[in-house]
């Protein structure tokens, strides 16, 4: 199977369907016209398919691997990633006064998901640099800011997020890891990280790490942490590299996928790190990194649904297998749908992965608080039905395939074991879930309330020309409308968190049909109206059911005791 770019799904959801031309009105973005971005997704492609796709297989077969403290990488990795780095990949959302091309985030999160289809233990290694870019933007000093962006945006230098510890994972707040000022203006951070993405590498001149930890006077929890950049090789005034820092890889894990990607336990012992933000002021500084990996996770899930279909697709199309029109299994009314359900949701995530991104350009190029809301809102929905949906495809992949699909020769497998973490790393999506329905409406539900009210009055509007889909798209609407006035009205938050992941994956059906009618009104008689109306017909009403869930509140979750679960 030749993996391709879905370049031209993107030039239709970005121009017809996500409304990019706001965007590209803005000062801020003026530059993006529809050639830059037609141009851009086609060179992107043209790497995802000719350069990362033929290194997806040897990352899963070859490992990175530990050889005397240095992590090798899997074949084709250096210059895979040079590839990236060369074309500007990296720095393509930083800001060009360190190098960057200073273009929306819409089309960083484009390019992001076609990469991650190609070769997604490969994208990782850029997704983790870019969170840390765009932290050190807002939080580091100019010093810091001299130093390293220019460095990361070449691809010189890589970074990583160093959040997790053994008893800290979830709760960031449990962390042990210490630091303490030198006197000098930097500091020395020493404690054991776990889990961390591309903790080392054979390829950059030297890997960066934002390491959470506390001072001395850091109070318990997560108020206490601190944000440290610690570098595997401590530059020089000039920017030279000078002597390696005290830091070192222990040891790789040993992984159900996503084997290209060497995953680290990272010891610190009073490594010197300068600091990021404000003293204790850490997690602030943290979530402008865990944000932009929000939505660049999601879009790994998406990417990675996307490559699992086209496999999938492709051997339905060889696969002779009982009588059908064509003689191949595609034509068999069952695998046709499980066809359709991954194509459909592939859409329904993407749109609302790039409609994130939209909301978060709008946001940094009017700073208007409510683009910040809506972006905010859609994050944790983005990062997870991304996820979901990645994973779910790449499961149907396997059930296209038969018993090929449980042979690891055929690659189905790889796109399951390797899109799987995706809903635990970044926040699990029970994390992301119960983000969307506390924090996320401390506004009363306003922000949820604004989005359901232009869904609705689309559907409204479409009754004319789609009246069974505009009808459907409608009366969904008002059941998440009923279901967010009940979750926002319950003052325990357990009620709210033991429907929280029902009620994320309604809302994404919802915003999914929202999505597939505007694909229908602007192809009538065309195939993206055919795909709508599976969707919204077969797959909408999903959120039926989930929200009936939701609305159950915690009193029949919570109700077997320990013991009971166990009996
Ligand atoms: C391949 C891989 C790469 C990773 N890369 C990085 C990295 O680069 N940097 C980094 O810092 N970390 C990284 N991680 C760590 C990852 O972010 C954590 O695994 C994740 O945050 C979950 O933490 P945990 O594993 O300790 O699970 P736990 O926190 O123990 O969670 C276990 C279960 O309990 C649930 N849970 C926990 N707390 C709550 C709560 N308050 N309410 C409801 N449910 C809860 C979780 O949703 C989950 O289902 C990586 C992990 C993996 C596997």
């Amino acid at each position: 199977m030749t993996f391709r770019a879905p370049v031209s799904e993107y030039e239709f959801l970005l121009n017809t369907v996500i409304g990019f031309e706001q965007i590209a009105q803005t000062d801020r973005f003026n530059e993006a016209s529809s050639d830059l971005v037609t141009a851009i997704l086609t060179e992107a492609g043209k790497l995802c398919d000719e350069v990362m796709a033929p290194l997806q297989r040897g990352g899963d077969l070859q490992p990175a691997a530990l050889a005397n403290g240095v992590v090798r990488t899997s074949p084709g990795f250096d210059a895979g990633f040079k590839a990236i780095a060369e074309g500007g990949w990296i720095g393509m959302s930083a800001a060009p006064e360190h190098g960057g091309m200073g273009l929306p985030m819409t089309l960083t999160a484009a390019v992001n998901e076609m990469m991650s289809g190609a070769c997604l233990s490969l994208q990782l290694a850029p997704l983790m640099s870019q969170g840390q870019i765009e932290a050190l933007e807002h939080h580091a000093s100019d010093a810091l800011k001299q130093i390293y962006l220019p460095k990361l945006i070449s691809g010189a230098w890589t970074g990583t997020m160093n959040l997790t510890e053994p008893q800290a994972g979830s709760d960031v707040g449990a962390l042990s890891s210490r630091a303490e000022a030198n006197g000098d203006g930097s500091y020395a951070v020493t404690g054991q990280k776990i889990f961390i993405s591309w903790g080392d590498n054979d390829f950059a001149e030297n890997v960066c790490h934002l390491v959470l930890a506390r001072l001395p006077d850091g109070v318990p929890g997560t108020k206490g942490i601190s944000l440290f950049l610690v570098p595997k090789f401590l530059p020089n005034e000039d920017g030279t590299l000078g002597a390696a820092n005290s830091l070192g890889v222990v040891s790789l894990e040993h992984k159900m996928g996503l084997h290209g990607s060497p995953t680290c336990v990272m010891q610190f012992d009073g490594a010197k790190g300068w600091l990021v933000g404000s003293e204790h002021g850490g997690m602030a500084a943290m979530f402008t990194m865990m944000n932009n990996a929000r939505l660049g996770v999601g879009g790994q899930g998406v990417g990675a649904g996307e490559g699992a279909y086209q496999q999938a697709l492709s051997y339905a199309l060889e696969r002779k297998q009982g009588r059908t029109p064509s003689g191949f299994i595609a034509d068999h009314a069952d695998v046709r749908r499980m066809l359709m359900e991954m194509k459909a949701d592939i859409y329904a995530a993407r749109a609302i992965l790039l409609a994130c991104a939209h909301a978060t350009d709008m946001q940094t190029a009017t700073g208007a608080a409510d683009w910040k809301a809506r972006a905010a809102f859609l994050t944790p929905i983005s990062k997870a039905f991304g996820t979901e949906t990645g994973i779910r495809v790449a499961d149907l992949g396997i059930q296209v395939h038969g018993g090929m699909g449980f042979i690891e020769e055929s690659g189905a497998a790889q796109f399951l074991r390797d899109v799987r973490v995706t809903s635990i790393y970044e926040g699990t999506n029970g994390i992301q879930a119960m983000d969307l329905v506390a924090r996320k409406m401390m506004d009363g539900g306003d922000m949820a309330h604004r989005i359901i009210d232009e869904i609705e009055a689309q559907a409204e509007g479409a009754r004319a020309t789609h009246p069974n889909m505009g009808e459907a798209v409608w009366q969904a609407c008002e059941s998440l409308r009923e279901t967010t006035e009940w979750l926002v009205e319950q003052d325990d938050l357990q009620d709210r968190f033991a429907g929280a992941v029902p009620y994320l994956r309604a809302f994404a059906r919802v915003l999914g049909g929202h999505y597939h009618l505007t694909a229908a009104i602007a192809d009538k008689g065309g195939p993206r109206e055919k795909l709508a109306r599976f969707y919204i017909k077969r797959m909408l009403p999903e959120h039926s059911g989930l929200l009936t869930h939701v609305q159950e509140g915690a009193a029949g979750t919570m109700a077997l005791t320990l013991e009971e679960l166990a009996g």
